[in-house]
């Protein structure tokens, strides 16, 4: 039988569990409830359990047979702090709470594939089913593998995948290389020298140098980024005085950037500093950035892209599966773990049409019908790369 087949037997019950964990959201590194439920169940499909790793993250690891190779596979857990619109029986229970990203139907992909592997033991070597805190902009896999992910569970390749609202149901899209942006953030701290509104001889005016370095941050992007790589450079806060007849003694620029690699984000902060300062020491002030880079683009490595699709086109067909999606704008916290080991990153189809409902919206909810598909390639990702010699 159908890995997809069997797993629809228990649909039903997987169902049951995304929208228990739909019902009950919580934020990152909140997840207490959720990673109990996750090591509950992982124990009771007889999966080794550790627990603790990126505060509320939790590693199950099923090991069969003698081979030394090792598959990651990785979902996500958190929620987001918005107050749900929908009505439905399983809407969430904790007001300004809510599983808008669909991390509920990730959390139960993951513990369907691990329920399914557990059961057929078709497979040689080690899978580690990886939960993930946190993943809405506040670090969760950089705790992860500062509490030694790949080195207590080392991986050959890591896994994940993201529904995509838009996107039929039972077909997958990825794409080699940077698929999603990275993203910066940073501040810029304007000092002058403070004086009388009708004075400005007496002082040196950090608004006039504010308006001119947001002016001249406009050529990064249009003059010194490479036409044929894509950046934005937003400069979204101006802050500066308080009175009419003042002129202040500092002002403050904030904004973000993004980018589909480290060189052109190093580009951007590079030439905003050096414009900041220069620009601010032509008028006799000073000006330091402060520029954090939040998440690295996510790149998926090609040769595990191609892996990946082939399985996906083994679960739903290869004209269900596109692989050269678009790119997105949006970052992913992902993007560490595939810098820490190669792997790739695919989106399910969460439904198209007129209910398709994007991500981070207050209407919107995770497409059971999905859970099969997800479950599924998870489980084909496994038997395939962890065939046992002569099966498959
Ligand atoms: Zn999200
Ligand atoms: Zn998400």
């Amino acid at each position: 039988m159908a890995a997809i087949e069997r797993i629809r037997e228990f649909h039903d019950e997987l169902t049951l569990w995304r929208r228990d964990l739909h019902a009950h959201p919580e934020l990152g590194f909140e997840e207490e409830r959720t990673s109990d439920l996750v090591a509950e169940r992982l124990a009771g499909f007889d999966i080794e359990v550790h627990r603790g790793i990126g505060k509320t993250g939790v590693v199950g690891r099923l090991r069969l047979g003698n081979s030394p190779r090792a598959i990651g596979l990785r979902a996500d857990m958190d929620c987001l702090p918005i107050l749900e619109a929908n009505t439905f029986a399983h809407r969430s229970r904790h007001p300004g709470k809510m599983h808008a990203c669909g991390h509920d139907g990730h959390t139960t992909m993951l513990l369907g594939a691990a329920r399914y592997l557990a059961e057929t033991r078709n497979f040689d070597g080690t899978v580690h089913f990886i939960f993930q805190p946190a993943e809405e902009g506040i670090g969760g896999a950089a705790a992860m593998l500062k509490d030694g992910l790949f080195e207590r569970f080392p991986c050959d390749a890591v896994f994940g995948m993201h529904n995509r609202p838009g996107l039929a149901v039972g077909k997958f899209q990825i794409r080699p290389g940077a698929m999603m942006a990275g993203g910066a953030y940073f501040d810029i701290a304007i000092t002058g020298r403070g004086a009388h509104g009708a004075r400005p001889e007496a002082g040196i005016d950090p608004v006039v140098v504010a308006a001119q370095i947001t002016t001249a941050a406009q050529s990064i992007v249009a003059r010194n980024v490479r036409p044929l790589d894509t950046a934005v450079l937003s400069i979204t806060q101006i802050h500066g005085g308080d009175a009419y007849n003042v002129i202040p003694e500092r002002a403050v620029l904030r904004g973000t950037a993004r980018c589909f690699s480290q060189e052109t984000m190093r580009l951007i902060e590079t030439r905003l500093r050096s414009l900041a300062e220069s620009i601010a020491a032509g008028f006799g002030a000073t000006a330091a950035l402060d520029f954090r880079a939040q998440f690295p683009p996510l790149v998926n490595d090609a040769d595990e892209t191609r892996f990946i699709a082939e399985c996906a086109e083994e679960v739903v067909g290869a004209a269900n599966v596109n692989r050269n999606c678009n790119v997105t704008m949006a970052s992913e916290d992902f993007a560490c773990m595939l810098e820490a080991c190669p792997g790739a990153y695919i989106q399910i189809g969460n439904g198209d049409g007129d209910g398709a409902c994007e991500v981070h919206n207050q209407g919107y909810d995770f497409n059971d019908e999905a859970l099969p598909y997800g479950a599924a390639l998870f489980v084909r990702l496994v038997e395939k790369r962890l065939a046992r010699v002569g099966t498959d």
